[in-house]
C-alpha cells in the first residue's frame, strides 16, 4: 500500500513538474514573440543591408561590407564574443550586361532577357550566334547524339513542376539542368547553354545560380545563361514554327584568383554547458543580381536576433548560443566547410544548429535532421508552437551552411517557411527588400528563438539539459 502510495505521490509531482514547466515554457515562448513583434531589430537591419549594401556575391565590394556591417551590429548587442572567421572564396564576375536575341532570318530580331549562369566562361569575343536544340533533360541528349548537338547552343527547357506543394521539391527538379548543364552538352559538342529560369511564376525576370564544369578540361568549358520564363517560353514556340532559327548571345563573366573574406561569429556564452554549442546561421553572401532580401539577408537578420532577443529579455542560457553568417553559399560554400574546419579542430562540441535560408516568409514551422528519438523528443513540443501558426515539424533537409556539420548524436534543422512565393524572387533581380514583409520575417525570428530556447532548456537525446 505503502509502496502504491509513494508511486502515486512521484506522479503526482512528476505531472506538476511537467505542467509548471509547460506553462514556464509557453509563457517565454510568449515572452520571445512580443520581443519579436514589438521591439524587432531583424527588419531595419535587413533594410540596411539590403538598400545601403545590396547585393553581395563573394569576394565582392558588397560582401566585405555585408562582413563589416553585421560585425558592427552584433559588437553593439554586448555580446561574450564577436569574430570574423578568415576563408578564402571563389571570386567571379559578371562582367557587362549579358545581351541576347532570337534571330529567324538576317536582321529579324527578337531581344530577350538572359543571366550569365555564375561561373560561367565568357562567350567569344563579339558574342555566340549558333541554331539551338531544344531538350528536356540530359537523357534527350543522349538520344539525339553528337550528330545533332555538335556546334549548336543546348536549350534546357524544363518547366518546374507545378505540382509540388513544397517549392524546393519543384526546384530540385530542376536544379541539375542549371548546375550541370553546360558540362553535359559540351560532351556532345555544344557551343553553348541556355537554362529555362528555376522559377514557377511567368516572367521576363532570368533567375542566376550556380553552375558547374565539373571535370570537363578547361578548354571544352562553354558559356551557360538562365533564360527568363517568358523568354523560353517564346523560343520555345518560335523553334516550333521554325526549327533552324539561331540564337544570339554575348556574356564576359571570368572566374579570378581566390580571395580572402570572413564567416562573422558571434556568441553567448552558456551557463550551465559553455562548452556545449547552439548553433543559428544563415549566409551572408548572394548572388550579385537584385539584394539578396530572402536569399538570404532574411536568414542572417533572423539569427542575429536570435541573440538580441535573449539579450533584450536577460535570459541566460545554459549552453553557448553562437550566430554564424557563412560566406559563400551561393557557389562553392567554402564558409561552411571552414567552420565545419575550425569545429573539428578545435574539437568544438555542437549539439543543434539551426538555418534559416529558404526565404523571410511567415514561419510554418521545421524540418529536421536528426535521429528518430531526438525528432520525436522535438516533435512533443509541437502543441507549444502551434498558438503561432507553427505546425511544421517533419524530417527532412537543414540548410546548406550547416549541413557539413553532420555527424552522430546532432541535430540539425531548417526554418520552414511558406514557399510558395520564394522561387519567383530566388536568384533574380526581383530579390529585393520591399518583397520582404515586416511581421513575416519577425515571425520567422521568433520561432527560431523559440525553438533554440527549447532545445537550450532541454538539451537533446545524447546530450540533456538538467
Ligand atoms: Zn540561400
Amino acid at each position: 500500500m505503502r509502496t502504491i502510495l509513494t508511486y502515486f505521490c512521484l506522479l503526482f509531482s512528476l505531472l506538476i513538474t511537467a505542467q509548471s514547466s509547460l506553462e514556464k515554457d509557453s509563457i517565454m515562448l510568449r515572452k520571445i514573440h512580443d520581443q519579436a513583434l514589438v521591439n524587432g531589430q531583424s527588419y531595419s537591419w535587413l533594410e540596411h543591408l539590403t538598400t545601403q549594401i545590396g547585393h553581395r556575391l563573394s569576394g565582392s565590394v558588397g560582401a566585405e561590407k555585408a562582413v563589416a556591417y553585421t560585425f558592427e551590429e552584433l559588437q553593439k548587442l554586448d555580446l561574450d564574443q564577436v569574430t570574423l572567421q578568415e576563408v578564402m572564396v571563389p571570386k567571379w564576375i559578371r562582367g557587362i550586361k549579358e545581351y541576347a536575341y532570337i534571330e529567324t532570318s538576317p536582321g529579324n530580331t527578337t531581344v530577350t532577357n538572359i543571366l550569365a549562369l555564375g561561373g560561367s566562361t565568357s562567350t567569344p569575343i563579339g558574342g555566340l550566334k549558333a541554331e539551338v536544340v531544344e531538350v528536356r533533360d540530359f537523357d534527350d541528349l543522349e538520344k539525339l547524339g553528337r550528330d545533332k548537338i555538335a556546334g549548336k547552343i543546348v536549350f534546357y527547357n524544363q518547366p518546374m513542376e507545378p505540382r509540388h506543394i513544397q517549392t524546393f521539391n519543384a526546384y530540385g527538379g530542376c536544379s541539375h539542368l542549371r548546375y550541370s548543364g553546360a558540362k553535359e552538352a559540351a560532351r556532345y559538342g555544344a557551343v553553348g547553354v541556355i537554362v529555362r529560369s528555376l522559377t514557377l511564376s511567368l516572367d521576363d525576370y532570368p533567375h542566376t545560380g550556380v553552375m558547374s564544369y565539373g571535370d570537363l578540361p578547361h578548354d571544352q568549358y562553354i558559356p551557360a545563361a538562365a533564360i527568363s520564363t517568358k523568354g523560353a517560353d517564346m523560343l520555345s514556340s518560335m523553334l516550333k514554327l521554325q526549327p533552324q532559327l539561331k540564337f544570339y548571345f554575348n556574356q564576359t563573366s571570368y572566374m579570378m584568383p581566390d580571395v580572402l573574406s570572413h564567416n562573422v561569429i558571434a556568441e553567448i556564452k552558456g551557463s550551465v554547458y559553455p562548452d556545449r554549442y547552439i548553433v543559428v546561421g544563415g549566409h551572408l553572401d548572394s548572388w550579385d543580381v537584385g539584394q539578396g532580401a530572402h536569399d538570404d539577408g532574411a536568414g542572417c537578420v533572423q539569427a542575429m536576433e536570435v541573440l538580441r532577443i535573449f539579450k533584450d529579455l536577460n535570459y541566460q542560457p545554459k549552453h553557448t548560443i553562437r550566430v554564424v553568417l557563412f560566406m559563400n553559399e551561393e557557389n562553392g560554400i567554402k564558409g561552411a566547410l571552414k567552420y565545419r574546419d575550425e569545429v573539428n579542430r578545435k574539437n568544438e562540441n555542437h549539439i543543434f544548429a539551426l538555418e534559416s535560408d529558404a526565404g523571410g516568409f511567415s514561419p510554418r514551422g521545421f524540418s529536421f535532421t536528426c535521429s528518430e528519438e531526438d525528432f520525436q523528443r522535438v516533435a512533443q513540443w509541437k502543441p507549444l508552437f502551434e498558438p503561432y501558426l507553427l505546425h511544421y515539424f517533419e524530417r527532412g533537409w537543414s540548410g546548406v551552411d550547416i549541413a557539413p556539420l553532420k555527424r552522430d548524436g546532432i541535430v540539425l534543422a531548417g526554418l520552414h517557411p511558406d514557399s510558395q512565393r520564394y522561387f519567383d524572387y530566388h536568384h533574380a533581380e526581383t530579390d529585393t527588400f520591399d518583397k520582404v514583409n515586416k511581421r513575416e520575417l519577425e515571425l520567422g525570428a521568433a520561432a527560431m528563438t523559440s525553438l533554440i530556447y527549447m532545445i537550450d532548456q532541454y538539451g537533446t537525446v545524447q546530450f540533456p539539459a538538467e
